[in-house]
């Protein structure tokens, strides 16, 4: 058997299924069908097991303490970053940044590097399929240096005008924020390609990564990307945490961003001195218990084969798209050919929250509203979708149930 069959083989879903406790319950008389993993995923039991072995064994402050519940709060604590470091392939634990999610890490690189950078008549270039979390910020540091913001629109497929990207890298371009995978429209964007043609314009870029760490370790040093950013509680870890990602050539010239405790190497009253990088941006008690939890997450993620999981989750992508695709009157709204399995769609004359309503009635939980992209739902022309998005622990038979479960939705509304 040649090497590659062979791995496609090590990733048993039965067996991760159940690392997952709460994939193993009913709700409303059913078994659990949970497809709302775009907007947070389940934790394993070795997640859970951290947190609940932080929280009854060694539950105390992080950094100068010299107990020993501190001393080994710090020591678990500081070691996730070389995890991160490890996942993400940065060349430094130097260059990670411990923030609470990927809103937090875009607004800390707009109120720093941004306020630095970004001036009067200076433009930003976003994109029509950005989560609100990559487009406010932008827009507040806009407002607030009298700067503009550039959008690259959308072509009919839900992919990127790519020649509308290349003409909007302006002399006047100080920043490229974009998101690596879509949350409403599970597109790839082609990011490599939009680093190298930002780059050969001396224009440093944002990657929000916050869709893409779910579907496997990225390599920010290949993609040669300024700054990426992702949230734990999408990574099969804990809420209240994420990264952010940043050269180190970056993170030092950048002003701090919030000011405390931790972040300073000497206060006094005629002037404060800021710690080195990266804790110059970690300002206060950061979620200690959170981070811990992420690193359990990532040691759990580091035992998968990656190819085999994406070889698997990339068949239930084309089964669930074959399948949706099949059901009259369903339409969905992105079908780039380089995608993940988040499907947004609507029905003809059934509004969204209906179809969500009736779904969970059946176990299955899926999203329906604007999945925070207000913007491209102007731009698909819909008030908004229901959503479906599968993580690695899903099946063929998760799907049959939400193609079930859509039929009686049609069946009740007389389709
Ligand atoms: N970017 C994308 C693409 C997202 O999907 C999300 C979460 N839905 C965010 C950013 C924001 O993440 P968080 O709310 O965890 O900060």
């Amino acid at each position: 058997m040649n090497k590659t069959i062979s791995r496609q083989h090590t990733f048993d879903v039965q067996a991760v299924r159940a690392d997952f406790p709460c994939l193993q319950q009913d709700v409303r008389g059913k078994p659990l069908v949970y497809l709302d993993n775009a907007a947070t995923s389940q934790i394993p039991q070795c997640v859970i097991d951290s947190l609940v072995a932080f929280n009854t064994r060694d539950r105390s402050n992080i950094h100068r303490g010299v107990h020993l519940l501190s001393q080994r709060a710090t020591q678990s604590y500081d070691a996730v970053r070389e995890k991160v470091a490890r996942f993400i392939n940065a060349s430094s634990e130097r260059e990670i940044v411990f923030v609470s999610g990927a809103t937090e890490a875009i607004n800390l690189v707009a109120s720093t590097f941004g306020r630095a950078n970004v001036g009067t008549g200076d433009r930003v270039l976003i994109t029509a399929m950005e989560h609100h979390s990559n487009i406010v910020p932008w827009q507040m540091l806009c407002a607030a240096v009298g700067a503009e913001l550039d959008v690259v629109p959308l072509l009919p497929s839900g992919e990127l005008d790519m020649e509308c990207y290349a003409r909007l890298l302006t002399d006047r371009t100080r920043l490229v924020a974009v998101v690596h995978i879509s949350n409403a429209l599970g597109t790839i964007n082609p990011v490599e390609t939009m680093i190298e043609q930002a780059h050969a314009k001396d224009i440093p870029v944002l990657i929000d990564g916050a869709q893409a760490v779910p579907h496997g370790p990225v390599d920010v040093r290949a993609l040669d990307c300024d700054f990426y950013c992702f949230s734990g509680h999408k990574l099969y870890g804990p809420t209240g945490v994420g990264v952010l990602y940043a050269k180190r050539e970056h993170l030092e010239a950048m002003p701090p961003y919030q000011g405390g405790g931790d972040m300073i190497a000497n206060v006094s009253f005629e002037g404060t001195t800021y710690n080195e990088v990266p804790h110059k941006f970690e300002a206060g008690t950061p979620n200690i218990g959170a981070v811990i939890g992420l690193g359990a997450a990532l040691d759990y993620l580091a035992e998968l084969d990656w190819d085999a999981v994406r070889e698997y989750e990339a068949q239930l992508t084309g089964y669930a798209a074959e399948r949706l695709a099949s059901i009259p009157g369903l339409r969905l709204l992105g079908t780039a050919a380089n995608r993940v399995g988040v499907f947004s769609f609507v029905m003809e004359d059934i509004h969204p929250h209906d179809i969500g309503t009736i779904l969970d009635q059946t176990g299955v939980a899926v999203r329906t509203g604007h999945h925070c992209a207000e913007p491209l739902m102007h731009a698909l022309d819909v008030p908004a979708t229901a959503r479906a998005s599968l993580a690695f622990y899903n099946t063929r038979s998760d799907v049959d149930a939400l193609i079930d479960g859509i039929e009686q939705v049609r069946a009740l509304f007389g389709g």
